[in-house]
């Protein structure tokens, strides 16, 4: 038998231990997770009101189910076993760690009580048990720095009204504390123009589609210079000209175009709405401002006056860095690696290898690449697997979370929903260390 050990089960461990199984018959394949439950991302990282994205999970949980791989629930690397001993016995190990902390600004004020990242944000609104609440305290304004999907679902989330989000699996505390704010404008703002912006048209269009709030373009103007954009002979040249980016990085012409329409429609509406979402454009943030706590944010733009924006919130939605795995180093916000593999033995899958890009099916298609070259390169070694790695963790009185144990979580989390909720889930480890305990 060989051994595949991957560590982390979001989309991408999960997604590559599906293709290993149907590419290696002879593979055992085990998922190690460092908290009991799994599905990373899709769990934490998609917004609570897109369910339908989120229902990923039950496709990877019967992944979880099949024979010949086991889920190590709540042992992490690092703390329980050493990356070596991990090595030592499985044939490969893949880190699928993800990109679990924030990119950092590098400007002043960064550090003010009301600036937060969108990782430890989505985190804290998703119920991740390592983020904190952001100290919320009466936000009327609020900035979201970044035109990606992140900014888009960091303004949504805090746009929606109850009733948008009834169903969704937002937690009650979560909810409340957001109602408690009161916002009436929201700022997303990206250092580039429009037709830079990495938004996709689906995620983008939706903002035009709220119950209480409306998308608002602070500059107009600067929709209508991009006339030759919508054409799609002079797009190639418009590109050219807005994007600083080398070829290849430029997000697909047609989409820049989309992406301009749909604001430009936004630039039609004007229903009055308690709440605003207002886009800028070509605005690069120099700095947090205030005395104890976030009062404005300030913004530099090429060759006008620098944009001030009063904000009591501000989410940076600029990226995310992966961090080190036990002795495991990443540079530059990524593990090195060459085609997913690190050094003999060891492979690199999702942003914890490419950095934080694509969606969550981007994940799958990765995972067919790398399991061919795994499966290509895996020898057995004659390890201990699965059986071996158990009697360490027992030996060392680990409290491992296995697949039985986690739909025993997922059980009473569902039961425990309520009506307004699809899911009201567990924000602690310990308890969901207590739910996981037959009875
Ligand atoms: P992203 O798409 O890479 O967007 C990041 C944004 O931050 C860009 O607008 C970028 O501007 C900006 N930025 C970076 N550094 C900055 C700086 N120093 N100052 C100001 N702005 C800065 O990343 P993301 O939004 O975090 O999303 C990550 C991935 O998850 C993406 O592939 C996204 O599509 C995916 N995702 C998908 C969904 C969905 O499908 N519903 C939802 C969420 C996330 P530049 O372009 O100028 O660098």
């Amino acid at each position: 038998m060989k051994h595949v050990a991957i560590v982390g089960s979001g989309p991408a461990g999960c997604y590559l231990a599906d293709q290993l199984l149907r590419l290696v018959p002879d593979a055992q394949v085990d998922i190690v997770e460092r908290l009991p439950v799994p599905f990373g991302l899709v769990r934490y990282g998609v917004a609570p009101d897109h369910q339908g994205t989120k229902a990923v999970s039950r496709l990877l949980d019967r992944v979880l189910a099949r024979d010949r791989l086991r889920f190590f629930g709540h042992v992490e690397v690092g703390r329980d076993m050493r990356l070596e001993e991990l090595r030592e016995l499985y044939d490969a190990v893949v880190l699928a760690t993800g990109a679990p902390r924030d990119r950092r600004l590098g400007i002043p004020g960064e550090t003010l009580p009301g600036v937060v990242g969108s990782a430890s944000f989505v985190g804290w609104y998703n119920g991740h048990p390592d983020c904190a609440a952001p100290p919320l305290l009466d936000v009327r304004e609020a900035v979201v720095i970044g035109n990606g999907n992140v900014a888009i679902d960091v303004a949504r989330v805090l746009a929606k009204t109850p009733a948008e989000l009834a169903g969704s699996d937002l937690s009650p505390q979560v909810h409340e504390r957001l109602l408690a704010q009161r916002i009436g404008t929201i700022h997303i703002v990206g250092r580039r123009g429009p037709a830079d912006a990495k938004f996709t048209r689906a995620e983008l269009a939706e903002l035009g589609k709220l119950a209480g709030a409306r998308p608002v373009i602070a500059e107009p103007q600067a929709l209508s210079d991009l006339k030759a954009l919508a054409e799609p002979q002079a797009t190639a040249d418009r590109q050219a000209l807005v994007d600083p980016r080398p070829p290849g990085e430029a997000p697909a012409s047609g989409e820049a175009a989309a992406i301009v329409e749909l604001l430009r429609g936004f630039a039609q509406d004007a229903r009055d709405t308690p709440v605003r979402i207002v886009f800028h454009f070509g605005a690069a943030p120099l700095a947090f401002e205030g005395r104890d706590r976030l009062e404005s944010v300030r913004f530099a733009r090429a060759g006008g006056e620098p944009l001030v924006l009063p904000a009591q919130l501000a989410v940076s939605c600029i990226g995310y860095q992966a961090v080190a795995c036990c002795t495991a180093a990443p540079a530059a916000g990524v593990f090195v690696n060459e085609g997913a593999r690190i050094e003999d033995g060891l492979y690199v899958a999702g942003w914890a290898g490419r950095g934080p890009s694509g969606t969550i099916p981007t994940n799958r298609t990765e995972a067919q690449r790398i399991a061919q070259r795994i499966a290509a390169e895996l020898v057995d070694h004659g390890r201990g697997g699965s059986d071996a790695l158990a009697r360490t963790l027992a030996a060392r009185r680990v409290r491992v979370v296995d697949h039985a144990a986690w739909r025993r979580i997922d059980a009473a989390e569902l039961a425990r929903a309520g009506t307004d909720r699809c899911r009201h889930k567990f924000e602690s480890i310990e308890a969901m260390l207590e739910a996981a305990v037959a009875r």
